[in-house]
């Protein structure tokens, strides 16, 4: 999935989201129901998953042989209302939300995206194709026109000009020639058939509806529709929905997974379900073996909420300090809004987290939060306990420190962006104003997670990428940079 405008993050940035975490994230559904309302189940479905993408959502439903597609900027609540949802009819549908940064064009690349060059096909991706410049040339000689600049585009415009039939062959003919990361969900006239990288580098999980099936990014997706998890997509399958039920193919062979182990730290739902365990009880305990790897003399645990709670649980369960909420979010900022200006600027950051005085004034405090890319929140946040009275403020967070960008669908910030990047932990504690930082190693983030290390990627930690570097090219913006060269 590829972004459209990159934007200065400290400069020219009308967007915020909940911290400056990672982002470019996106979630996925599809389901088979003939006679069930599948729009509003699609719609309950991308309301759950809201957290992979909250810049745009859409829904694409086919009946008697029609496929209708309704997408746009926004929120799943601002995008479709009572209306929209029943004019979506049909037997089958798809669904997506999208996380990107802004600016023009973000229309044209929100999904699902719709194609007519033969075939006609709706699709939902997450994920990043590395080899997306070399199929957007080969397509483009073939006389193949794009409206966006997403590599999701560029695989539903080869499934839709693939001369094999049924779509199951089609996937099975294209799916050897993507290369990188894609957990897609493609609607046919007769089918959803949703395929996953031989790597299984993004989740999507197989939930069973009754005596039908949807497939998710994640199981929260079915607790909300009163589906139940069946299992993972693996790997190089692909499932098909159709009227004869389930049909399943390993198209292409998966000798190593290298499933994205920040899923499991901070992408995921903490209530969603991966490699069989629940992140809440993942997340605390990455929190307790933080605990272990690194203890503190201090008063009081706080957490940098909603995603810090589980490991500063897990911390304030194994250190036996007692864990109070000593910063408050604002649940209603959403990721666009006015600019403050610059009288109201300098209280900025408060419009998402207040500190209270009354809990931290005069305490040794632990502040637990899940990852740190760019460090401005963190730093933010460590003034304002100082401010509101803390003694000393401590930072210990469940994951590595993040040095080297994701290829593989997440926008990270370039390598310069990241504050752990060239400098130790003690340097990076100091440019955060922190009195002591610390991260859980790799090793304990595998040991909370439960599976080997050789199955995932952590790349973003250890500079490892599992599927190739494309050569340090940024490739998620390779192919605007390509149609503004060639427009058209
Ligand atoms: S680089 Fe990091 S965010 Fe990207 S897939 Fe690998 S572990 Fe996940």
């Amino acid at each position: 999935m590829n972004s459209s405008r990159r934007l200065h993050p400290d400069r020219d940035q009308p967007t915020v989201s909940d911290r400056d975490g990672p982002r470019d994230e996106c979630g996925v559904f599809g389901v088979y129901a003939p006679g069930r309302d599948v729009a509003r189940l699609v719609y309950f479905a991308l309301y759950a998953l809201q957290h992979r993408g909250q810049e745009s959502a859409g829904i694409a439903t086919c009946e008697g042989g029609h496929i209708t597609t309704l997408r746009d900027t926004g929120l799943v609540s601002q995008v479709f209302d009572e209306q929209k949802l029943r004019a979506l009819d049909g037997d089958m549908a798809i669904g997506h939300v999208r996380y990107s940064t802004t600016g023009g064009g973000s229309w044209e690349n929100s999904q699902p995206v719709w194609r007519d060059d033969g075939r006609e096909v709706a699709l939902a991706h997450n994920g990043n194709l590395t080899n997306a410049v070399e199929l957007y040339n080969e397509l483009r000689e073939r006389g193949i026109d794009f409206r966006g600049t997403s590599d999701s585009e560029l695989i539903a415009a080869l499934l839709s000009v693939e001369e094999e039939r049924p779509i199951e062959n089609a996937v099975a003919a294209v799916m050897p020639r993507l290369e990188g990361a894609y957990s897609t969900v493609v609607m046919t006239k007769r089918a959803v058939v949703a395929f996953r990288d031989p790597h299984g580098v993004r989740p999507l999980s197989l939930g069973r509806l009754g005596d039908r099936w949807c497939v998710a990014s994640e199981s929260c997706a079915f607790d909300i529709i009163g589906a139940e998890l069946v299992r993972e997509v693996s790997p190089g399958e692909a499932v098909s929905l159709t009227a004869d039920g389930l049909e399943s193919r390993q198209v292409v062979p998966s000798e190593q997974p290298s499933h994205c182990v920040f899923e499991h730290i901070y992408f995921s739902r903490p209530d969603s379900r991966l490699e069989g365990r629940v992140l809440q009880q993942v997340r605390g305990r990455m929190g307790e073996i933080l605990a272990l790897e690194a203890p503190v003399d201090a008063d009081l645990v706080i957490s940098v909420p909603d995603s810090g709670n589980p490991a500063a649980n897990g911390f304030a369960r194994v250190s036996g300090l007692p864990k109070d909420d000593g910063l408050i979010k604002n649940r209603y900022v959403g990721r666009t809004f006015i600019q403050p200006g610059q009288e109201l600027r300098k209280h900025g950051l408060r419009m998402k987290f207040n500190p209270l005085p009354e809990i931290v004034a005069g305490k040794r405090v632990v502040v637990v939060d899940d990852s740190i890319v760019r460090g401005n929140t963190t730093r933010q946040i460590v003034g304002m306990l100082r401010e509101a009275g803390a003694t000393e403020v401590h930072l210990r967070i469940s994951a590595p420190p993040i040095r080297h960008p994701c290829h593989y669908g997440v926008d990270m910030s370039s390598r310069e962006e990241m504050v752990a990047h060239d400098r130790t932990v003690d340097e990076i504690a100091r440019e955060l104003g922190a009195d002591s930082l610390a991260y859980l190693t790799l090793d304990g983030v595998y040991e909370a997670v439960g599976t080997p290390r050789e199955m995932h990627c952590d790349a973003c930690f250890s500079g490892e990428y599992p599927l190739g570097d494309g050569g340090e090219v940024d490739g998620k913006f390779a192919l605007e940079q390509i149609a503004v060269a060639s427009p058209g």
